[in-house]
């Protein structure tokens, strides 16, 4: 049987029967518009006639050298001949002709990254005949203009300026504004030139043939798919290279015949709340691309309402059945000619997180989806968007509101201005600056500038304008339409009343509310105080097996943890408390002193910052577990680096050689001695590999003291709060153990020190002692450690850092990007879990551990455990919880959830 290239719309069941009915594989061949299109015909809503590429005719046209495969072009032509037998016209003919637009349509949506041209088919007699049928100078004319000028820039590579040209002077010449308010008699003449540059500039004529104007159109939609911004968008937007784009060939129908025509976008629901109402542009006695060019200004859909009342009821109950049919929000493209209504796209809409999250409970109340379905349907990353930055009130208050535009993606933004995406690009990736790039309107060829910038900011364009699209897709905050800005992009200045704003000076605009203030404002973290989300993460919390906890080391952040969502404390760096400018110094007198005596002093002096420490934690966490990890990194850490004593000795030694009295010379001799005894000190310290020295449990063995004043402040502590009627539950942990004997050693000065404090006190406190595990040898022998330890945390960081012998300091700015760049290693194992390696080590502890303990508590508390992919494989292990970041639990819970509810299908 001969391959099938093309397929009318009406021939839907039958690409179907093609796949065997499997809808994501009809996306696949018809792409993503096509088979909508078929599908929305099947279901009798009004599409007007036409027919589909296959995405194989694009790929075999692209692997065999740009050649059309055998038999496409015949099929073409006779799916041609079906639209001319529906619509009763003929492409090319003057006396009654068909005209058709020629559009790209992938499997996933690539807004505005692929080729299109309208009005295929028009000629100068065909412009003629058209003027003869319809009587419209104006609108004929128009059509042919329009052909020429998409015809030279999207088929044959013409520059759009010099076409853009002409038409400012045509403007000038009438004194008009817009080109609708040039005439028919301008457009005849606006032709003849467009035509003349098409012979300049392409150095052939325009073809005035119907069929071959269709044939290179669909060449040109082809070899878009491999054009720079398709393929910088798929990279960004991490689609495969080797789907294809169909091309779908469809009767135009005209949104320009006067003022009972128009043309519009809408989203069946508001795409940055999420709120169950219709949302759009629309303009009226328009082409479909005035409207999302953003070069009139558009209507509000709810205008149509009054405008053209029985298109808008039609339309309103077609976008709720095209809702129910797809079960999701839709994003629609609908044309009305002479009262006509007609939808020519529909696919799935893009959104605000905000609104994912309302849309997907709203649709699992209203029956659309399952809860389960609702919770799927929330990417962990559109949480992140809850957590995003905003501006508080009061850097808000300090800053005047130059100028405001439509709040399109939420959250706020700083940086500094760039004019143009080459240079937004260079700033942020080499310069490392914060940038916000700043445009009049943002075309595909800027989304590389656009990705890189913090936030875009343009002068023009609507809710479903190119950047608002691509800024809501990718949650860059942004502010589309800000009209009171007058941005003039050749002299790099920004002009609102007399202020001027030049490229590199600071702006900062909110997303959410569509602000723009001059100067780098102040950002805070919202709360997740979204009543949707609150609900979204109730049903997330019920589907999920895995507890979530938070690495948290200071009261502030268990609070705030909580309140996301931490089911407890994964993790507490207890040294992180010695970093504390107070407590520093005593931390050092303690390490370098000689004296025993000296050396309990200065950790008793340490005992009340930690017990004050883990009292906080234990009041925030009331009831719930604390994980308590004794020190671990090397002692170097906390002294003054080798080189800074070095530097400080010589400048002594100057200073000493002038100094001007016989005090100044003790004084100074006395800073010599300190200095010198701590440089001393830090070269005893000295390791080749700290990392792999004295640190961890290592520390703890040779510094009992240290140990023992760290049990003794956790539970003076959970004597302390339980004495205030909370519940403290203290589990004390171990870091970098690789040997039993460790661990028994530890247990045992923990349990008298332990005793002795409630014995003290009076008061029982029940707790946990376990360790973590984060080198091989610890995971390969948990059914020994187990023996003494009543939990394991995975401590992923050092685990991967073990496992794969990869300094985790160092590995991530040096080979370890080549390695990913040359695909040696999939992933970054420091983001996701290697589950080959690491993950299969951690399977082997956590079997081992059960046989010795079959109900010990796992855990992993490394930065794993806030993504995504790290957490589903830690599902799959079999651990009781993952511990993260306070501002990635919300991430965490829907993971997890996500996680459970996959395993089950
Ligand atoms: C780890 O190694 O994964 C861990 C949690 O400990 P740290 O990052 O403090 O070394
Ligand atoms: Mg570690």
């Amino acid at each position: 049987m001969k391959k099938k290239w093309v397929y009318t719309l009406d021939e839907i069941d039958e690409a179907k029967a093609a796949v065997d009915g499997d809808w994501d594989r009809v996306r696949g061949l018809l792409g993503g518009k096509g088979a909508n299109l078929g599908e929305m015909q099947r279901l009798g809503v009004p599409v007007p006639p036409g027919f589909t590429i296959t995405t194989e005719a694009c790929n075999s046209y692209l692997s065999e050298g740009n050649e059309f495969p055998s038999g496409l072009w015949e099929q073409t032509l006779r799916a041609l001949r079906t639209m001319e037998e529906k619509t009763g016209k003929r492409f090319g003919d003057p006396s009654n002709p068909l005209l058709v637009s020629c559009r790209s349509g992938a499997k996933f949506s690539m807004p505005g990254m692929m080729d299109t041209v309208l009005d295929l088919g028009l000629n100068d007699e065909v412009t003629e005949g058209m003027i003869k049928l319809t009587g419209n100078e104006h609108f004929a004319f128009d059509s042919y203009r329009r052909l020429i000028q998409m015809f030279g820039t999207v088929v044959l590579g013409v520059r759009d300026e010099p076409f853009e040209n002409v038409l400012a002077q045509h403007r000038e010449r009438r004194g008009v504004a817009t080109d609708a308010d040039l005439t028919g008699a301008d457009y005849r003449s606006v032709v003849g030139e467009f035509k003349e540059i098409v012979r300049r500039n392409a150095r052939i004529e325009f073809p005035s043939s119907a069929e071959e104007q269709l044939r290179m159109a669909v060449e040109a939609v082809f070899r878009s798919w491999n054009g720079k911004r398709a393929r910088d968008y798929r990279q960004a937007a991490q689609i495969a290279h080797d789907l294809g784009t169909g091309v779908n060939v469809i009767t135009m129908v005209y949104g320009n015949l006067g003022d009972s025509s128009a043309t519009g976008v809408a989203m069946s629901r508001n795409a940055t709340t999420g709120e169950n109402v219709l949302e759009g542009d629309y303009l009226t006695n328009a082409q479909g691309e005035d409207v999302v060019a953003g070069t009139r200004p558009t209507k509000p859909l709810e205008q149509l309402s009054t405008e053209m009342p029985e298109v808008y009821a039609q339309f309103e109950g077609i976008a709720r059945r095209l809702e129910k049919h797809y079960r999701d929000m839709q994003d629609m493209e609908f044309t009305v000619e002479r009262g006509k209504l007609w939808i020519l796209q529909t696919r799935t809409g893009k959104r605000t997180a905000q609104a994912a999250v309302r849309i997907a409970v709203e649709f699992a109340d209203e029956g659309l989806i399952s809860r389960e379905e609702a919770v799927l349907r929330v990417s962990p990353e559109q949480i992140d968007f809850f957590l995003h930055p905003q501006f508080s009130m009061e850097a808000k208050a300090g800053h005047a509101v130059i100028g405001r535009g439509l709040n399109v993606s939420p959250g706020a933004a700083t940086g500094v201005v760039a004019f143009d995406p080459d240079l937004a690009q260079r700033w942020a990736k080499e310069d490392k600056r914060e940038v916000l790039l700043v445009r009049p309107e943002t075309k595909p060829d800027d989304v590389h500038g656009m990705l890189a910038a913090n936030g875009i900011l343009t002068s023009s364009g609507g809710r479903t304008s190119h950047a608002a699209l691509v800024a809501r897709q990718f949650g860059k905050p942004a502010v589309v339409g800000a009209s009171e800005l007058d941005i003039d992009v050749r002299a790099r200045v920004m002009r609102v009343g007399d202020l001027e704003v030049h490229e590199g000076e600071w702006l900062s605009i909110d997303g959410t509310t569509g602000e723009v203030f001059v100067g780098k404002l102040e950002t805070e973290v919202p709360d997740m105080d979204d009543e949707w989300l609150a609900r979204l993460m109730s049903w997330a919390d019920e589907f999920r097996r895995l507890g979530v906890r938070a690495n948290a080391d200071y009261p502030e952040d268990a609070v705030r943890a909580r309140k996301y969502g931490a089911e407890g404390i994964g993790l507490c760096r207890t040294e992180h408390m010695f970093f504390q400018p107070e407590r520093l110094p005593t931390v050092q007198r303690m390490i370098t002193t000689r004296s025993p005596a000296e050396r309990r002093e200065a950790v008793d002096a340490l005992l009340p910052f930690q017990r004050s420490d883990f009292a906080g934690l234990f009041r925030a966490m009331d009831g719930l577990p604390v994980i308590i990890r004794l020190i671990d990194p090397p002692l170097h850490e906390f002294l003054p680096s080798f080189e800074e004593l070095s530097r400080e000795l010589t400048d002594l030694q100057i200073r000493i050689t002038g100094a001007r009295n016989l005090q100044e010379v003790e004084e100074i001799t006395g800073k010599l001695s300190e200095t010198q005894a701590m440089l001393d000190k830090v070269e005893s310290l000295h390791e080749s590999n700290p990392m792999l020295g004295l640190r961890g449990v290592r520390l703890g063995i040779l510094i009992p003291e240290l140990t023992r004043m760290q049990v003794r402040a956790v539970f003076e502590a959970a004597c302390e709060v339980t004495r205030e009627g909370h519940k403290p539950i203290p589990e004390i942990m171990i870091p970098l153990t690789s040997h039993v004997n460790e661990l028994r050693r530890q247990r045992t000065v923990l349990e008298a020190e332990a005793r002795d404090v409630m014995k003290e006190q009076g008061i029982e406190v029940s707790y946990q002692f376990g360790t973590m595990v984060e080198v091989p040898r610890a995971a390969l022998t948990a059914d020994q450690i187990a023996e003494y330890a009543e939990f394991l945390s995975f401590g992923t960081n050092d685990l991967t850092q073990t496992t794969f012998a990869m300094s985790r300091d160092d590995a991530e700015s040096g080979f370890l990007m080549r390695y990913l760049a040359d695909g040696i290693l999939p992933a970054n194992p420091f983001a996701t879990l290697d589950e080959d390696g690491v993950g299969k080590l951690m399977g082997i502890a956590v079997t081992g551990a059960r046989k010795t303990r079959p109900d010990i508590e796992t855990g992993v508390c490394g930065e794993h455990g806030g993504d995504p992919a790290s957490i589903a494989i830690c599902d799959r292990l079999g651990l009781d919880y993952v511990s993260c970041s306070p501002y990635r639990i919300p991430i965490a819970r829907l993971s997890a959830a996500q996680s459970a509810l996959r395993a089950r299908s």
